[in-house]
């Protein structure tokens, strides 16, 4: 078998096509475009980089653009007041906090500043529980992705067995309740899981967040499963995943390629998150 590649790029590309139209039609309606606001604290090099391609996304589908680059040694309060600031104006939509902050800044207390209606990234406290009640909210974007990628291949979640390997508060843990709010049978598996592969094989769906290069191989995967890698790394030879790419899309049933898979996806649904926060404001609705 070789798998059927899940295309982000492509999808991506339509969903930003599809953020744009709206952002033209909200533009219309209201007399100004949704903006984000981009707090970027410090100068870590990757966050700087990850900041810039918000930017220019945001920019490109018609968007406002509210950057703020702010000292490493900025107090608590002085973010605090920023974030206060942000949160009042009517042109700012959407605030992303960009992580990690400096030492010394609690990053907690920050995120949970953002109000749920303008939080873009989906990681406060209150869009975490809303995403745990199935309620309404924004969701964070690259679970959110995760997700869009499965609908455009058109793989089937209701009652299938999904897996997702990685537990974290950014990617796994969400993923899997996005999962399980499409009536999935969720397992999250993760680096105290005895005998992963014997938990990988039983899934139909696999979304891997492992963090671990290469971690997940032909052993770990059933013939037919779709494998969704959100594994990012740096190599010498290129950009590479958390899945053995070449061996398991001989037995997968469909793969994410890394780069050009999970990747683009994040920052597409950031921009559709600012859409929906603005959207969701116009009509007065200050849940999101
Ligand atoms: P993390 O380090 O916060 O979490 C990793 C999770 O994987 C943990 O829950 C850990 O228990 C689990 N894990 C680690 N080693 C394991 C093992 N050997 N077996 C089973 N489970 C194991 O990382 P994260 O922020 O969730 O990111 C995961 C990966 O996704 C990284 O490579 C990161 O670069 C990438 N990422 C990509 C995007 C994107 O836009 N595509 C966004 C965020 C993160």
């Amino acid at each position: 078998v070789t798998a059927q590649l899940v295309d982000g790029t492509a999808v991506a590309r339509q969903v930003r096509e599809d953020v744009a139209k709206g952002v033209a039609e909200l533009a219309a309606a209201r007399g100004t475009p949704p903006g984000l606001a981009t707090v970027l604290i410090g100068d870590d090099p990757a966050s700087e980089v990850y900041v810039r391609n918000k930017r220019r996304a945001c920019t490109a589908a018609g968007m406002q653009d509210f950057h703020r680059h702010l000292p490493a040694d900025i107090t608590q309060e002085e973010v605090v007041a920023l974030v206060d600031e942000l949160a009042a104006d009517p042109d700012v939509s959407g605030i992303l906090l960009q992580l990690p902050l400096p030492k010394g800044l609690d990053r907690f207390a920050l995120v949970d500043r953002i109000p749920p209606a303008k939080d873009v990234d989906g990681l406060t406290t209150l869009s975490r529980g809303l995403l745990a009640r199935d309620l309404p909210g924004l969701r964070p974007c690259t679970p959110a992705g995760v997700i869009k990628l499965i609908d455009a291949a058109r793989i089937p979640l209701e009652g299938a067995a999904a897996v997702v390997v990685g537990r974290s508060e950014l990617v796994g843990h969400p993923a899997a309740e996005l999962l399980l709010s499409r009536r999935a049978t969720v397992t999250i598996a993760h680096s105290h899981t005895r005998d992963l592969a014997k938990v990988t094989r039983q899934a139909d769906v696999l979304v891997v967040a492992a963090g671990v290069p290469g971690l997940i191989t032909t052993a770990h995967v059933k013939p037919g499963t779709a494998v969704i890698d959100v594994g990012i790394h740096r190599t010498d030879s290129g950009l590479t995943g958390d899945v053995a790419y070449n061996e398991v899309a001989e037995v997968a049933g469909w793969i994410t390629p890394v780069p050009g898979g999970v990747g683009p996806m994040t920052i597409a649904m950031l921009l559709a998150n600012t859409l929906t926060a603005a959207t969701m404001q116009a009509a007065g609705d200050d849940r999101a």
